[in-house]
């Protein structure tokens, strides 16, 4: 291999890997605290069902992402082939009719998850001023139905400001260098420190907070922060708690289609006991974009998810290993330049999962990190038949199997209240506040409270 043939080489894998974000280089991560938990109690899945969840990547208000991040990035990597897509023939825009199609038939599946809105999207305009291209009342109008029919059932993150080039969070311009070190999707990040990140992240999330929607996340664009995973965790852990306020903060950057584990990762929590305690929550993607494609060119099978048959697929391994099983797309490939492929893979795949299953739980991925979060840091300490707990964090369906243990009726006492959780025969049908017997021992179900709380087991009389 010659000299250029060899910087061509190089240049083009590094570009591969930069682009292939989410199984960037897994760099080690700082659980933080952990507090005692007694072995007899197994924190099972909510309600005992698993969660499963969608995330949506590039979506934003109006603009096509796709149609004006490819000759960006096409001038970013001048020799990447996947860069050289006939971009100026696609539609600019994804139309709100598609949106509210696409969230009205999710609600009635009970579909939860993540959908994107880029704040800043190709460097187009600004989702909280004005998008040059439409009008500001389209912009409101597309906003207000963000938080209308999307809200309920999706977060919000950002996916940092433009998902292209890179903004000076002074000026709120891109900065006028160019190339790989000066786009979101690659190496700006490199070597940037939590305090830089956080500052990026809050410019980001400071938008959306201005449009009047809420976020309890954020999403990196591409390659962003791939070398510097411990920063961007603690960066998103401090900018989401002060833009918004928000208890657990979560961040969407890996997914696995391996035999990896796809739990979420509850990182950095500390001061578990006192007033202000702190995490953050790695959520991981377990498929890839098999619907179509980060910009509607790569057309997808649902086959990939689950097959025609029901037996097999990513998500049917997932689940059956009762992992969080979330799978990943790209907002551009759902509309598919107006044919919708990539919405009609995903409409064949909640339907055969509807089919196979009958133990999923939609979650959104702030429902799930609360849920991890009570999980993994709420003290557990067991005594006979009381098992006292002290959450950090609330969590709802919060669901223990007790191997062994004999009981006639479980209740849950807090300050003044004292529940009884009604005892039901199957275990499908556990909601909070109840519990049943099963061959692998009792299964409970109540909404853990924030603070502390008691689990009484009621022996039979001998
Ligand atoms: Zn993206």
């Amino acid at each position: 291999m010659n000299d250029t043939s060899r910087r061509q080489f190089l240049q083009t894998t590094a570009a591969v890997v930069a682009s292939t974000a989410w199984w960037a280089v897994e760099a080690a991560q700082l659980n933080g605290e952990r507090p005692e938990q007694d072995a007899s109690v197994r924190v099972v899945n909510p309600r005992d069902r698993v969660p499963v969840s969608f995330i949506i990547d590039d979506s934003t208000c109006l603009v096509n992402l796709a149609y004006f991040a490819m000759p960006q990035f096409s001038e970013t990597w001048p020799q990447r082939l996947d860069y050289q897509k006939p971009w100026a023939t696609w539609p600019r825009e994804i139309p709100d009719s598609f949106v509210r199609r696409f969230g009205e038939w999710c609600a009635e599946r009970g579909v939860r998850g993540k959908y994107s809105i880029v704040p800043q999207p190709a460097c187009v305009g600004w989702v909280d001023r004005e998008l040059p291209g439409w009008s500001h009342r389209q912009l409101e109008d597309s906003l207000q139905l963000v938080r209308e029919l999307m809200l309920p059932n999706w977060d919000i993150h950002p996916e940092m400001a433009t998902h292209t080039r890179v903004i000076d969070t002074k000026t709120g311009r891109p900065f006028p260098e160019r190339g790989p070190e000066w786009m979101e999707n690659w190496q700006w990040t490199d070597g940037k420190s939590v305090d830089q990140l956080a500052d990026y992240l809050t410019y980001s999330l400071q938008i959306l907070k201005n449009a009047g929607l809420p976020c309890d996340g954020i999403t990196t664009p591409g390659g962003f922060a791939g070398k510097v995973v411990p920063e961007l965790a603690q960066a998103t852990l401090q900018s989401v708690r002060h833009v918004y306020g928000s208890e657990i903060p979560h961040y969407f950057k890996f997914l696995y289609t391996d035999d990896r584990s796809v739990v979420p990762r509850v990182e950095y929590a500390r001061g578990l006991d006192g007033n202000d305690p702190e995490c953050v929550v790695s959520i991981i993607g377990c498929t890839g974009d098999w619907f179509g494609g980060w910009d509607g060119a790569e057309p997808g099978s649902p086959d990939q998810f689950i097959t025609a048959d029901l037996s097999s697929g990513r998500m049917v391994d997932v689940i059956e290993k009762q992992e969080p099983a979330i799978m990943v797309c790209h907002w551009p490939g759902m509309y598919y330049n107006g044919t919708e492929h990539g919405f009609k893979v995903f409409q064949t795949v909640v339907d055969r999962l509807h089919q196979r299953f009958d133990n999923l739980h939609w979650m959104k991925l702030s429902q799930i990190s609360r849920y991890w979060a009570a999980k993994e840091l709420t003290t557990m300490i067991r005594i006979n038949n009381d098992i006292s707990f002290v959450a950090p964090f609330s969590s709802p369906d919060f669901t223990l199997l007790l191997p062994g243990a004999e009981a006639t009726s479980i209740r849950l006492q807090h300050k003044n209240s004292d529940i009884l959780l009604r005892s039901i025969p199957e275990r499908r049908q556990l909601t909070a506040g109840t519990c049943c017997k099963t061959n692998d021992g009792w299964l409970a179900c109540f909404d853990l409270p924030k603070g502390q709380s008691v689990l009484r087991m009621s022996n039979p009389e001998k």
